[in-house]
């Protein structure tokens, strides 16, 4: 077997409009570095012709490999499934809509000749709406703020990592897989350039408003516990306000006689009560829900095909024709 240098894992969603031009400008960014490379190709679950694409390059050129999902299960399991197929020195990950420009890669590759082992290129948010920009920017502030491992704004999941780097990562059993997160937790020696953010070539972004909600979410909660500390801090000050408010009536009780205090304070005492309560369970379920997810133990996706699978079940399709042909053959 011979020995791969880079490998380029490429998660693909629907993305039969771009993935022609993605592959044509992958090549040519990569043929000049005089690597040996192949190129790993994931399809999650398409339903669009994507699939059909893969094949027919993964036919073309035996450094293209893919693997394909039975169904949609997600970017980050399609990166999962890419890291475990790819076998070179060094591992770069990027999406397939030309919004990580390939001619980044030869510069990315003589920063890991220098050493490092996680080489990050970082987009800058030109050409995004305002309110999306904003979201972003307020949701990374305070996700330094709240998490354990470092997140930066805009590093995506365009980068490289050495071969020791993605074994790291691909030792990280957890089935919640927030790979920003990952990434940042695993360590070793990283480097970060900026360049300028690109608009997606053609197709759909997958992320709508609500789907970016919930990663943050996952963000949030797959790294830290303290959403938990944070209620435990809420509850011990609502006691500490509650016992001062009771010796604040004891007071006022033995200074001006007794009055009858409004039932205002009371229902407004019982929704808060109420609502902290409420939010409280919403986070420990949701903690207890992960842990159900995480017990469960499911692999992270299932596989329909791949480029080796494929030329199998070709390899025994044409032993079947040869020996239907043998028996006609010698039925004659
Ligand atoms: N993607 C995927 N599975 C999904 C959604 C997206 O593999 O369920 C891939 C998609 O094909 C692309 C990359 O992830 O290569 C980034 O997706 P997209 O461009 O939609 O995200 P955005 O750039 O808008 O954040
Ligand atoms: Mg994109």
């Amino acid at each position: 077997m011979t020995t791969v240098h880079t490998s380029v894992v490429v998660p693909c969603f629907n993305e039969s409009e771009v993935i022609d031009a993605f592959h044509t400008a992958l090549i040519a960014a990569l043929e000049p570095v005089g690597t040996t490379f192949e190129i790993c190709y994931v399809d999650d679950g398409s339903s669009d012709r994507t699939r059909l694409q893969l094949r027919d390059l993964a036919a073309a050129d035996p450094r293209v490999r893919y693997t394909s999902f039975s169904r949609n299960f997600g970017k980050e399991s399609a990166m999962l499934a890419g890291l475990r197929m790819s076998r070179g020195e060094a591992v770069v990950l990027m999406d397939a809509d030309l919004q990580h420009p390939p001619e980044l890669l030869p510069r990315m590759l003589e920063l890991h000749r220098h050493g490092y082992d996680q080489v990050v290129a970082q987009r800058d948010r030109t050409g995004e709406g305002a309110v999306r920009k904003a979201l972003s920017q307020t949701y990374y502030r305070m996700v330094r703020r709240f998490m354990e491992v470092e997140v930066v704004d805009g590093a995506g999941d365009f980068r490289l990592l050495s071969r020791r780097a993605v074994n790291a990562v691909l030792s990280l059993p957890e089935s919640n897989r927030f790979s920003k997160g990952l990434f940042s937790w695993i360590g070793f020696d990283t480097v970060s350039f900026t360049y300028e953010n690109v608009q997606r070539a053609a197709g759909q972004s997958k992320w709508g408003g609500r789907r970016l909600l919930n990663y943050g979410i996952d963000g949030l909660l797959s790294f830290n516990m303290r959403p938990l500390r944070l209620a435990i801090h809420a509850g011990l000050w609502l006691v500490l306000s509650a016992v001062v408010y009771t010796l604040w009536i004891i007071a006022n009780v033995l200074l001006d006689g007794v009055k009858t205090p409004g039932y205002a304070t009371l229902i407004t005492a019982i929704v808060a009560l109420g609502g902290i309560q409420l939010a409280t369970l919403g986070v420990i379920g949701e903690y207890v829900g992960r842990i159900y997810h995480e017990a469960k133990r499911r692999p992270h996706y299932v596989i329909r095909e791949t480029d080796t699978s494929r030329a199998a079940a070709a390899g025994s399709a044409t032993a079947h024709a040869a020996a239907e042909v043998r028996e006609v053959v010698s039925s004659t």
